[in-house]
């Protein structure tokens, strides 16, 4: 029983850091996504984040350009990527 509880407290505390981290940066290019992905810095141009149905999101450039060099995932927890919209 004392390990099933360990266990639980780890998961949520794991979640809340994940969460957190995820709602301000974008783990492709690690700027923030209320600021413009890499590309966008130099156009100055506004860049739309991009919706996962798996919760995470990203910058719309950053994914895409992702799923040029990878499978069809999430960069962060590995699911099939979907958006969200
Ligand atoms: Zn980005
Ligand atoms: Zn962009
Ligand atoms: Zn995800």
């Amino acid at each position: 029983m004392p390990k099933v509880i360990v266990k639980k407290i780890h998961a949520v505390a794991r979640w809340r850091w994940i969460g957190s981290s995820l709602d301000t940066v974008c783990v492709i290019c690690n700027n923030a996504l209320e600021n413009t992905c890499t590309t966008c810095v130099r156009s100055g141009d506004g860049c739309a984040p991009a919706f996962g149905k798996c919760g995470h999101h990203f910058h719309l450039h950053c994914m895409e350009k992702w799923m040029g060099q990878n499978k069809l995932t999430c960069p962060c927890c590995r699911a099939e990527w979907c958006y969200k919209t």
